[in-house]
């Protein structure tokens, strides 16, 4: 018994007196500074940690928490894919980065400063989105694209038909398809046409007293193409009931550069009641779902009940705000990267991969000598944007076996056919140095 290593283990008094920990006492919720004192000596006492060790042990947690208040963790993303859902879609720009910040305490997000009383909430974000697309009688602003089509279908279709042609009952992702989601709010779906061609004689049949709306789906993420028909929102406009379309990647204006995507202006120009959309897509903002249209519309999805329970945030509203008036957002600039310049910065990671200055603190220096090659690379919008839209690139190839301890550096690369492909569309230019150095590390401890 007298040599029972769990002798040496320090008594819960005496580490909650350590410096570290009262420090932390003071800031931390004490509970939760308790629970971590006792699951260490718990550690302690099972014999995973040596009894010496639990103060550091405690002091090392307490610290990694102070460091890093979230598990979210920042990747630097070189994958060529623009809005990757998995990694979170559309990064802030630095103004929306900064209004959140702004935002972050106490706001007059419902209050008027002048009169002392409360006020509409989020005015300003509203009335940037009104100036973006002055064809919207007015705007409202939800938690996502799913949330904006919902309510929209609601208060024009619950409990009667919402007519949608079978060509665009999609599937948008992770097993999410719109059809159960409108079903799932009470609107009656009629379907009408076939996968491949819908036209107007079809919508016109299917609409009668009990029909609510028309909804016209864009089917962002696949195309339909060879024998095909549909029908545009100027056209079903003229069949004498309320089309909702769903644009999905809200993109606000025409874009030369996107020519098959719909925006919101064309389709209010050509009629459209109500039209949907993303604010972390094409818009290139914060998550968020965008209702625009007809002002006496727009006031009744207002004031259904459900949209307060899809509303957004002070944080939100600022991160839009800020997106919609401010330099054009990081995704926009990703999409439209000079390919020379992608060439340029690729050459020069992968010159100092094949064979790094001093300057690059590899330990030990990595040289990937020949296993480095500067290829070309199929960039991708993402985010189910622009499936057809080719974004070509170029890419920094290295071996394969880098990929897995390169993520867990915090770098997510593309393995494509053998080899893990580095991509420079989506990392800021000022992070190349550090990619270069993040590179060579794992390529120097993988020797
Ligand atoms: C992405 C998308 C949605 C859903 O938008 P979220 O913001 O992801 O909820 C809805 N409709 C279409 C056509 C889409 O492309």
């Amino acid at each position: 018994m007298g040599d029972d290593p769990r002798r040496g283990i320090p008594r819960t008094d005496d580490v909650l007196a350590s410096p570290a920990v009262s420090t932390a006492l003071r800031t931390y919720d004490v509970s939760s500074v308790r629970r971590l004192v006792t699951d260490t000596l718990t550690r302690a006492r099972s014999g995973e940690l040596a009894p010496e060790d639990v103060l550091a042990a405690v002091e090392q947690a307490l610290a990694a928490r102070s460091a890093s208040p979230t598990t979210l963790r920042p990747l630097l993303n070189a994958t060529g894919v623009v809005l990757h859902t998995n990694l979170g879609r559309a990064p802030l720009s630095a103004a929306a980065v900064q209004a959140v910040t702004s935002a972050a305490g106490y706001v007059d997000v419902e209050y008027d400063v002048a009169t002392g009383v409360r006020a509409s909430r989020g005015r300003g974000t509203l009335a940037a989105l009104r100036e973006a697309v002055p064809d919207a009688g007015d705007a409202l602003v939800v938690n996502n694209g799913a949330a904006a089509l919902m309510l929209a279908t609601m208060v024009l279709a619950q409990g009667r038909d919402l007519v949608v042609s079978r060509g665009e009952m999609v599937e948008i992702g992770d097993g999410f398809r719109l059809p159960d989601l409108i079903a799932s709010t009470g609107v009656r779906l009629r379907e009408v046409g076939t996968t491949n061609r819908t036209t107007v004689a079809d919508y016109a049949a299917a609409i009668g007293p009990e029909t609510g709306a028309i909804l016209k789906v864009h089917p962002s993420n696949f195309r339909i193409t060879g024998f095909t028909a549909e029908v545009g929102v100027a056209d079903l406009a003229g069949l004498g009931v309320p089309v909702i379309m769903d644009i999905g990647s809200g993109l606000l204006r025409p874009d030369p550069s996107l020519p098959e995507e719909p925006d919101a202006t064309t389709q209010l120009r050509a009629g459209a009641t109500l039209v949907t959309c993303s604010g972390d897509k094409l818009l290139a903002g914060p998550q968020a779902g965008l209702v625009l249209g007809d002002a006496g519309t727009v006031r009744r999805v207002r004031c259904h009940p459900m949209q307060r329970a899809l509303r957004v945030d002070k944080i939100t509203l600022a991160a839009l705000e800020a997106t919609l008036r401010g330099p054009v957002p990081p995704a926009t600039r990703y999409r439209q990267a000079d390919i020379e310049r992608l060439r340029a910065r690729a050459e020069a990671l992968a010159a100092v991969l094949a064979e790094p200055p001093a300057a690059v603190p590899a330990e030990p220096p990595a040289r990937l000598g020949g296993d480095v090659a500067v290829v070309p690379s199929a960039g991708a919008v993402g985010g189910g944007s622009a499936p057809d839209q080719p974004l070509p690139g170029w890419a920094v190839a290295v071996p394969e076996q880098l990929a897995a301890p390169l993520r867990r550096a915090g770098v997510i690369a593309r393995v494509e056919r053998g080899r893990c492909l580095l991509d420079l569309r989506c990392i800021p230019e000022a992070e190349d140095d550090r990619l270069a150095a993040i590179v060579a590390a794992v390529a120097g401890e993988a020797r």
